[in-house]
């Protein structure tokens, strides 16, 4: 049908004749189709044509789609760094859209080292400004890196960007104005005045050593104070994992152990207490 009247796979899908040409990684008729080692004979049908796609890898330059085809199996554990992991057997969540917290005004403000003399903590002025002007690839990764961290400094991004971290600065002011983000910061912190969320955070202070439980991480909106964070409702700890804001009341404070020369002991390290790796 695709080759002899140019129906196009998604159509062929639509008409619901077949079973669906593609369902998953390894699920699917053409999938199933490609799995099958037919002779190669001389004359054979449909030999002219070329093969229909069965890999559905994302292409080599669309980051989007590589971070959201690696993530879920990759173990995050400093201990693995690796995908399919065989220790940590879950799928991990992908990133959601991020929303900017930090404005440029105070990245500007904060406290911290230049990391070259290309630095934005140098004077950006606007005359400057209008100097930077990314198209294409370059302005693409720099807006898929900020939907995932939205607030990781120029410095670094600049590392990822194989950018100037001046210019990296004056993107991402335009991608996130100053006047935007202002609106967002206020809303959560209403929300972490919840005396609930305090007071069922504190019954599990970091000197409560109940068992570890291996649950895959939580990800879910908003804080980790109702039903929708399995951390919450099975009280847990949040893990390093967690798809919460670092500064979640509920996340597990990792050992001091590593602080000085000494390394985690069973009797003294609370992460080896209550069976966690530390990281
Ligand atoms: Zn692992
Ligand atoms: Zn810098
Ligand atoms: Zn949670
Ligand atoms: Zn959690
Ligand atoms: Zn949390
Ligand atoms: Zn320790």
């Amino acid at each position: 049908m695709h080759y002899v009247y140019d129906i196009s796979l998604a159509d062929i899908d639509r008409s619901k004749i077949l079973p669906r040409l593609r369902e998953s990684d390894t699920f699917g008729l053409l999938w199933e189709a490609s799995q099958r080692d037919l002779i190669h004979w001389p004359g054979a049908a449909f030999n002219e044509h070329e093969e229909l796609p069965t890999s559905y890898a994302p292409a080599s330059d669309d980051l989007r789609g590589r971070l959201n085809s690696i993530l879920p199996i990759f173990c995050p554990n400093l201990n693995c760094m690796q995908a399919k992991c065989p220790t940590h057997e879950c799928l991990y969540p992908v990133y959601d859209a991020e929303k900017p917290k930090v404005t440029s005004i105070s990245m500007l403000l904060s406290e911290g080292d230049p990391c070259g003399e290309e630095c934005f903590r140098y004077h950006v002025d606007d005359s400057y400004a209008d100097t930077v002007n990314w198209e294409g690839p370059d302005s693409d990764i720099l807006a898929v890196i900020l939907a995932t961290t939205a607030d990781l400094f120029p410095c670094l991004l600049a590392i990822l960007c194989h950018k100037p971290c001046r210019e990296v600065f004056v993107m991402r002011s335009r991608l996130f104005p100053d006047h935007r983000i202002q609106d967002v910061v206020d809303e959560p912190i209403e929300r972490l005045r919840k005396k609930k969320f305090f007071k069922d955070a504190a019954k599990l202070g970091s000197s409560n050593v109940n068992p570890y439980v291996p649950v895959p991480p939580c990800h879910h909106k908003g804080p980790c104070d109702s039903r929708s964070c399995h951390c919450y409702e099975n009280s847990l700890h949040c893990s390093r994992n967690c798809r919460c804001d670092l500064s979640c009341q509920r996340r597990w404070k990792g050992c001091t152990c590593h602080r000085g020369t000494k390394s985690c002991q069973k009797d003294t390290c609370k992460c080896l207490r209550s069976g966690r790796e530390c990281d």
